[in-house]
Order: C-alpha cells, then sequence, then structure tokens
C-alpha cells in the first residue's frame, strides 16, 4: 500500500529525512513516534506534496504507482488522506460546502460524476451520526470556534467521507479529552481499519494506541527509523522513554 524507500527531505538547505524506510501493507496500522524535531512531520509533508519540503533521494510507492509523480491533488484523490494537529479554520464557508466541493473536486480528478447534493448530505450526516457530532455543526464555518475534540471529530467525519485508502495522521491526538480521544480511535478503526486501509499514526503519546491497536511501532530519530518492534515498543517507550529504549 505504501512502500518508502530510503527517503531523504530537505527543508530549505537543511536535511531533516535521511534514508527513511517504511513499508505499510494494506489493512494495517503502523504507529511512528520519535522526539521532537525528529522529522515526523516533515515524513507527512513530504507524502502530502508540501511546497518547500523538497524530496532529494529515495522513492514511495502508493498503492502501486509513484506518489512523487502525482501533483499534491491527484495523490488526494488516489486516497492519500492527511490530517494535521491544527487544523486550518475557514471563516465563510460551512463544513457542508467544504467537505463536498473537496469530495467533488477529487471525483472529478478521479474521472467520476459529482454527487447529488441530496446523496451528500445523506453521506455527511451519516458520518457525522457515526463521530457523535450533532448534523447542525456541519452548517458552521469550518472549525471556526470549534473546540479541540470537534475539530478531531469534523477530521474523522471528513475522512469517512473521502474514504481514502490511506490515512497519514499527525499527532491527530494532540490535546484531546478520553471522549473525543475514544470517538477518533474508534473513527480511525471504523473507516480504515476495518476496510482493510492503511493508516500511518504519528503520535507522541501511548493512549491513541490503547484505541488503535498498531500492528508495528517505528521509532523516528534524527530522520531515520531507528527501530521498530510491536504495540509494546510504544509501552515500553512511554516507561522509560527515548533515552533508555535506543541504548
Ligand atoms: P517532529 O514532527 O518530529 O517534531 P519536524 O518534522 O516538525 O519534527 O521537524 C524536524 C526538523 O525540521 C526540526 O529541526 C525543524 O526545526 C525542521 N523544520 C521542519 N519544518 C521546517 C520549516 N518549514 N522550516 C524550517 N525548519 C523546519
Ligand atoms: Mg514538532
Ligand atoms: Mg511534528
Amino acid at each position: 500500500m505504501l512502500k518508502i524507500e530510503n527517503l531523504h527531505v530537505a527543508v530549505g538547505d537543511k536535511p531533516i529525512l535521511k534514508g527513511l524506510d517504511l513499508e505499510v501493507p494494506a489493512g494495517e496500522v503502523h504507529a511512528i513516534m520519535g522526539p521532537n524535531g525528529a522529522g515526523k512531520s516533515t515524513l507527512a509533508h513530504a507524502l502530502g506534496g508540501r511546497p518547500g519540503y523538497d524530496v532529494t533521494d529515495g522513492s514511495v510507492a502508493f498503492a502501486g504507482e509513484d506518489l512523487f509523480d502525482m501533483e499534491p491533488h491527484e495523490r488526494a484523490a488516489n486516497g492519500l488522506f492527511l490530517g494535521f494537529q491544527y487544523p486550518v479554520e475557514i471563516p465563510g464557508v460551512s463544513m457542508l460546502q467544504f467537505l463536498r466541493e473537496s469530495l467533488n473536486a477529487q471525483r472529478r480528478t478521479r474521472g467520476e460524476e459529482d454527487l447529488s447534493g441530496a446523496e451528500f448530505i445523506k453521506l455527511a450526516r451519516g458520518q457525522a451520526e457515526a463521530l457523535g457530532l450533532p448534523a447542525d455543526m456541519l452548517k458552521r464555518p469550518v472549525n471556526v470556534g470549534f473546540s479541540g475534540g470537534e475539530k478531531k471529530r469534523a477530521e474523522m467525519v471528513q475522512m469517512g467521507i473521502m474514504d481514502p485508502k490511506f490515512a497519514v495522521l499527525d499527532e491527530t491526538d494532540s490535546g484531546l479529552d478520553i471522549d473525543a480521544l475514544k470517538a477518533v480511535g474508534e473513527g480511525i478503526n471504523r473507516i480504515m481499519r476495518a476496510q482493510n486501509k492503511g493508516v500511518l499514526l504519528i503520535t507522541h503519546y501511548q493512549r491513541l494506541l490503547n484505541y488503535v491497536k498498531p500492528d508495528k511501532v517505528h521509532i523516528l530519530v534524527a530522520g531515520r527509523i531507528v527501530k521498530t518492534g510491536g504495540p509494546e515498543l510504544a509501552l515500553e517507550l512511554e516507561e522509560e522513554g527515548y533515552a533508555e529504549v535506543m541504548a
């Protein structure tokens, strides 16, 4: 599903990722943990094709295709979903407008027809309900005045509507209370894991992994994966810290 080989990424002139290898098969959830500044968010940005993150070496195959041959909007249309720690607020554009336009833009890129208004509303309401987000919230401007938990639930609604093949979620658990954490975890399981999709879960903390059990945990330090293990590795890290686990 996602195969990263010898990935090197520079920001400006500064090399950040220095030969990263990682393979996530369909149906698996892999967690990436690592100290601040290790390059976790840089990996997410590079996969998404954010300007300023220069791929200087290596390759990424996504569902059998060369990811770096695709424009960012093509990556999304082909099923790559990115979730970031700080979702953007868009005053003046309702969640419904935003989600409908995003979905139809992706459908057009894939050569599919737009979803009708009625079909879209049904889809959006179903996803909101599944996330425990009142359907009325979808009429509000994107993320404006949403609590941290509401923003993350809204992001899961977006993920459910887009129905991606693969999701890269960067610190999606930061600042969430237990109820929101559980809702987000259930969302990831329902939308992705249960559908044989792939997930790369970037997180500082073990607690989200109580709800979304990873198949593998990778530790990223200074631009490289330095250790890979099972879910127990995350517990070890939480108890002993990076220094001890890396020793
Ligand atoms: P992590 O997410 O693991 O905490 P990041 O990928 O955010 O790490 O950052 C890795 C390194 O790259 C840090 O030293 C950071 O300062 C640097 N970096 C990331 N993005 C930028 C940027 N846009 N401009 C300058 N430096 C950056
Ligand atoms: Mg950081
Ligand atoms: Mg980060």
